[in-house]
């Protein structure tokens, strides 16, 4: 399988360099030049099977160069770090199935992905005999997510930047208390904007950035996307197997329209879904998108679910090169204009076939809370405030026609402040947090100035 750029003038990209790679040259984003397409038959196999060979089944199709007794070491590997045998199970509860995508290490999904790139990325490194010093900015979850994802890996430094004094206890301490030597919090002295800008400036100087090896772990990167492609076949067959159902719903609750258009792919690929439900909070562009064909920017509102609080989703020009037939020069123009204008407008003829693929739909922040409450009244679950946004929208938007899965994300100790403002009391915590207030904890506090960062690395870089 050879990868190409959204955009057009990158192709011909093999799967390694693909992974290593990121971002295309061109600035657009790499996708597969073909996505198989399976029969009926094909997905009935697939979906019986356990969920690493399932992965292993799904990421072979899209990793043609790997070695196929390597690629199936490398995805045990990382699914042997989740605390449930099934990886990510499916729960029946209030007439909906939940998706519980976070038994990883860090509690929250961005783990089935990050576990799955660590080890790809050490195994690259191995084989080309490279080195990278991994940067990255960090509001909370995704921080915690990448350095499980690369604490002990050979070959590997990562750098994870978090405004001081301004992520949750919990989140602080997911990070801080890994004392692996190749990881490196840094706390800074400012906002998540200032991290975000900092990796900006860096990545921005290319003689740095060649000379220290840098590298990302943000989630443009297509090993991600394909990671989270195989949990939508696991969760259609474990549903198709309780109810012998044709057809299902996923409602996604979704922030950089990643982790939906994983859904999306699967769809692609022959997945009998009849609609992926796109659930946002208060941050609703890409509810505006899918119900008025206005993709427009606005002020990131805080809400109880920090994780979907999202602008500009990094994931959509995906999305935009399916929808315009696979036209790159039309993607570049829209990619152009929503530069310039902050803002895209699409045609009739656009919508009816988002409308083919997509519902939508947002929760207020007492929306969220309320949702956690009556569930949690209903079923004795407690759901955590992303997930409630899904389970909310998916409702609303369905009608018993077809089952309904929702994913969650996160597991509801993460964000426990949220889930007893709607509860009335903690959520239960998983075994991992207990105590971890008490453990060993390795951070560097450093001014949010670009300059100190860049020294910083360099001092600690690998070389
Ligand atoms: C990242 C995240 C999301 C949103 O996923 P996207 O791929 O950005 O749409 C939802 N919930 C949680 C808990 C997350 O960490």
């Amino acid at each position: 399988m050879q990868y190409m750029s959204t955009r057009g003038t990158t192709s011909g990209i093999n799967f390694k360099d693909a992974v290593m790679m990121g971002l295309a040259d061109d600035g657009g984003l790499l996708l597969p030049e073909s996505i198989p397409s399976l029969s009926p038959g094909d997905i009935a196999a697939l979906t019986k099977m356990a969920y690493p060979d399932l992965a292993f089944r799904i990421i072979s199709m899209f990793a043609g160069n790997i070695p196929a007794a390597d690629l199936k070491q490398l995805i045990d590997k990382s699914y042997q770090t989740f605390s449930h045998s099934e990886v990510a199970p499916v729960v029946h509860k209030d007439g909906i199935y939940i998706l519980e995508l976070f038994h990883g290490p860090t509690r929250a999904f961005k783990d089935i992905a990050l576990q799955f790139l660590g080890n790809m990325f050490e195994y690259l490194l191995k084989q080309s005999g490279a080195h990278m010093n991994i940067l990255g900015a960090t509001s909370g979850d995704t921080g915690s997510a990448a350095i499980y994802g690369v604490r002990g890996k050979e070959n590997i430094n990562i750098f994870i930047m978090h405004p001081h004094q301004r992520v949750s206890p919990i989140q602080e301490l997911q990070m801080t208390t890994v004392t692996d030597p190749n990881v490196f919090n840094l706390a800074i002295r400012g906002t998540f904007d200032d991290g975000q800008r900092i990796v900006k400036e860096i990545f921005g100087d290319l003689d740095f950035k060649g000379s220290m090896s840098l590298g990302a772990v943000n989630s443009i990167n297509w090993a991600r996307v394909l990671a989270q492609v195989v949990y939508y076949f696991y969760a259609f067959g474990r549903v198709q197997r309780a109810t012998n159902c044709q057809e299902v719903y996923f409602s996604v609750p979704t922030g950089n329209f990643g982790d939906i258009f994983a859904g999306y792919i699967a769809k692609r690929m022959g997945l009998p879904i009849r609609r992926l439900i796109l659930a946002t909070n208060e941050n609703d562009i890409l509810t505006r998108f899918i119900n008025q064909g206005d993709y427009s920017t606005a002020q990131v509102v805080p809400t109880p679910s920090p994780s979907m609080d999202i602008q500009l989703a990094s994931n959509f020009e995906r999305y935009l090169f399916y929808l315009f037939n696979q036209d790159h020069a039309k993607v570049r123009n829209a990619m152009a204009e929503l530069a310039a204008n902050g803002r895209l407008k699409f045609e009739a003829e656009d919508m009816t076939r988002v409308a083919n693929d997509f519902l939508a739909g947002s929760a207020t922040r007492q929306e969220t809370l309320d949702t956690i409450q009556a569930f949690h009244k209903a079923t004795g679950y407690t759901l955590d405030p992303h997930t409630a946004v899904g389970v909310k929208v998916g409702k609303e938007l369905t009608g018993g026609e077809v089952p309904l899965i929702c994913l969650s994300t996160a597991h509801p100790a993460k964000f426990g402040e949220a889930v007893k403002q709607a509860i009335g009391e903690d959520p239960e915590m998983p075994p991992e947090f207990k105590g971890i207030e008490t453990r060993e904890r390795r951070c560097e506090i450093l001014d949010a100035d670009t300059e100190t960062i860049k020294d910083y690395i360099s001092r600690k870089a690998l070389r």
